[in-house]
């Protein structure tokens, strides 16, 4: 719920006043049970940031992430207990494991802490690594000694060990081989299917977006500028950037230099432009509008979002 995150920046601006990194700017975003969610939009533009105020690792600055209707810290900023129903699953694996520990001794202590009871507690951990499509024999195990996939798929267990509302997955795939990929994908693809796996997915890879997720979210300077049904946004796009993004990601061969395709570079967010922070990259912008007035994300057909005067 209007959710916005500032970095104040130190030393000050050319004539001494405090500048701060808007780093994401009044998000409005519903995800509904057993729904997949896609984050998309160029590095910078916030989904990271996002996507850690959602799991609880940052606090917002403004605004309030709930889940299920409740707030997910209380007054003075604290994780309410119960409420770590959120879990994240990062790049890179192997950082996101303790080496000391095996495999099977940090998914149980996940249960632990996510149930409170020891109860059938090896039971409970193999059906969990069974899950994942890893034979239970890998509880002996230490990180090391597992293959990257292997590793993100325990990553992927001890986070279902919390039996998360919501799992949100910040580029889950790109530190694996491309062969990898596609085995945790499927992965992902089957949690959401057979436990009704809530997710928010982000990826700079929007064919792994498209196959994974009902919903997507264009990003773009900290904010929302369309959010829509995958199929419609992929064949649709009504934002420009989404068009522009779109072009790039549909095409691999071409790159920059071709008509459609990313031109430009990512606005500083430290000094946004005026307007529609997409004005000096727009083909469609009409000098006077939109280089002064910031389109609000309103809502279209088909229970579209876009940001744009023109949309
Ligand atoms: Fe382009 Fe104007 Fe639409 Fe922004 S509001 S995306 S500048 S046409
Ligand atoms: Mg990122």
């Amino acid at each position: 719920k209007q959710v916005s995150k500032r970095y104040a920046l130190s030393g000050g601006g050319l004539f001494g006043k405090a500048r701060s990194l808007r780093a994401v700017t009044d998000i409005d975003l519903v995800i509904r049970p057993g729904r997949s969610v896609g984050l998309v939009g160029e590095s910078g533009c916030g989904k990271s940031t996002l996507a850690k105020i959602a799991a609880g690792f940052v606090p917002p600055s403004s605004g309030s992430v709930m889940v299920k209707g409740q707030p997910q810290r209380d007054s003075k900023g604290h994780i309410m207990p119960g409420r770590r129903k959120v879990q994240m699953v990062f790049q890179d694996p192997l950082a996101a494991l303790d080496p000391r520990l095996t495999i099977g001794a940090q998914i149980e202590e996940a249960l632990v802490l996510a149930s409170g009871s020891k109860e059938r507690l090896a039971e409970r951990r193999d059906d969990l690594l069974r899950n994942v499509g890893l034979n239970p024999e890998f509880a002996t195990r230490f990180p090391h000694e597992l293959s990257g996939g292997q590793r993100q798929r325990v990553v992927i267990s001890r986070a279902l060990a919390a039996e998360p509302e919501l799992l949100v997955c910040d580029e889950p795939l790109a530190a694996l081989d491309v062969s990898v990929q596609a085995q945790i994908l499927a992965l992902l693809d089957e949690l959401r299917r057979s436990m009704g796996l809530t997710l928010l997915f982000i990826s700079h890879q929007l064919s792994t977006v498209r196959y994974l997720c009902d919903e997507v979210v264009v990003m773009y300077a900290g904010r929302i500028i369309e959010q829509g049904k995958t199929s419609g946004i992929y064949e649709t796009p009504r934002h420009p950037y989404s068009t522009m993004l779109l072009a790039t990601a549909l095409d691999p061969r071409t790159r920059r230099k071709r008509e459609g395709a990313i031109v430009g570079e990512a606005p500083n967010p430290i000094a946004l432009p005026s307007g529609c922070p997409f004005h000096p990259r727009c083909s469609k912008a009409d000098p006077a509008l939109c280089m002064n007035e910031r389109p609000p994300l309103r809502a279209l057909d088909g229970g579209r979002l876009a940001a744009c005067h023109f949309a």
